[in-house]
């Protein structure tokens, strides 16, 4: 019998919602501090179960029938259970290997050769949709320009196993299936973001329109759902994000924030070969998010299109110029 729940501290706490929050092992071996908060969560089902951490943010996910993963047996190690354990655990999963899982892992094979593959996670727990009009949530949901429509969460008030501090949470999804979060703290706190994304993950390829001819890439997932842009989530575009976005076969405009960081991905797009997008904007605007915030969506759209260019040299020289106005603000 595989019951995670047994290796589980003694000292737990159950929801409504089926989660099981006790203090998580992961934290002080990601660099943050003990978890004395019971922030770890985990929820099983018949088919396995999924854990996250809201201190430090670690993941992990099993599925009976498949290996125990590199970041399941970490925690199982945390959670003091003895690695011979972990291996018949292991064992006893792979006899639950049926047909259906057969063929499910290869298919995960031949997406994974193409490098475009993530695993399904779970919002956090609690997480209900925005849906209020003229609520604390939904105004600076609007105020940053999200379109209505996006399924953008908060958690209730009352929840006071995990979060209470007030956010709004951003679903990530590829293929419409949700891999990921981020979460946008409202109060004046640190850290701001918290984010529960896996590697080379692009987000809003759910927002491209079918017949778009330009895929807009952008930093912020604010950024990008407000122009239905795509977001590489920092100032860096990795080789599986690259090949992500390639995938979608169009052509793809950089548009940098305009910040020394941002900076940094304009060499990274002139090396991909892509388009590069720096408009004029005034000072007070300095990415995608603020011109949508000031101008609307389609006026921004067009500085975007307008300032496009293809050329090595016009982007360096573009730049240059940015570099200066940059460091005069500073
Ligand atoms: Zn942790």
């Amino acid at each position: 019998m595989i019951d995670v729940i047994s290796y589980l501290p003694a000292r737990r706490k159950s929801s409504n919602s089926g989660w099981i929050s006790f203090n998580a092992p992961c934290c002080e071996h990601n660099g943050e501090t003990r978890d004395r908060r019971s922030r770890g969560g985990i929820k099983t089902s018949d088919a396995g179960w999924s854990f996250h951490c809201f201190n430090c943010g670690y993941t992990a996910s099993f599925i009976i029938g498949r290996n125990l993963s590199f970041k399941a047996r970490k925690l199982m190690s945390w959670l003091g259970v003895p690695a011979e354990e972990i291996e018949r655990v292991n064992l006893e999963s792979l006899r639950h290997r049926n047909m259906e899982g057969l063929l499910s892992d290869r298919q995960r094979v031949s997406n994974s050769l193409q490098g475009i593959e993530f695993e399904e996670r779970e919002l956090p727990p609690a997480a209900e949709l925005v849906t209020t009009r003229h609520s604390p949530h939904w105004d600076y949901l609007r105020s940053r320009g999200v379109p209505e429509d996006y399924p953008v969460m908060t958690v209730v008030e009352n929840d006071k196993v995990h979060w209470t501090r007030p956010q709004v949470i951003v679903p990530f999804t590829y293929d419409n299936r949700v891999v990921g979060y981020s979460c946008r703290m409202l109060d004046n706190r640190q850290p701001k973001y918290i984010h529960d994304t896996q590697p080379g993950y692009v987000f809003g390829t759910d927002l491209q329109g079918s017949d778009w001819r330009y895929a807009i890439v952008v930093e912020g997932v604010f950024d990008a759902l407000s122009i239905g842009g795509l977001a590489v989530l920092h100032a860096e575009i990795n080789d599986a994000q690259v090949r992500l976005i390639r995938s979608l076969d169009r052509e793809v405009i950089v548009v940098p924030d305009q910040d020394a960081a941002g900076m940094k991905l304009v060499d990274r797009a002139v090396e991909l070969g892509w388009s590069v997008s720096m408009p004029d904007w005034p000072d007070g605007v300095k990415d995608v998010n603020d011109a949508v915030i000031r101008w609307g969506r389609v006026a921004a759209l067009i500085t975007i299109l307008q300032a496009r260019e293809t050329s090595r040299i016009k982007i360096g020289l573009r730049k240059k110029q940015l570099e200066k106005k940059i460091t005069r603000i500073r």
